[in-house]
């Protein structure tokens, strides 16, 4: 395996940026729960309820992530998503 820690992506909306990886719920969702790793600046992200899913079996199993479904974005919409959802929201607004 080689370091992977310089990659970058090309976002539409940001031009090249650093690559993030979230689940596929925090991507237009806001208002989730925002849990992630300790990892580096930007690290793996995921929502309120993939974290209880996790908490079910106490590890990320081959289910989870295939709920997850996690995105690759770059890390100014990192930064965006994880200021709309680290505050959970019990009951969203519709
Ligand atoms: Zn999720
Ligand atoms: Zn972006």
């Amino acid at each position: 395996m080689s370091e992977a820690d310089d990659e970058t992506i090309h976002c539409d909306r940001h031009g090249p940026a650093k690559m993030a990886f979230v689940c596929q719920h925090l991507v237009g969702g806001s208002g989730l729960g925002f849990w992630c790793t300790d990892n580096g600046p930007y690290p793996d992200a995921w929502c309120g309820d993939c974290d209880d899913l996790m908490m079910q079996t106490g590890e990320w199993t081959e289910e989870a992530e295939k709920i997850a479904g996690i995105r690759v974005i770059c890390h100014h919409c990192y930064v965006n998503i994880r200021r709309r959802n680290r505050v959970r929201r019990e009951k969203p607004s519709p």
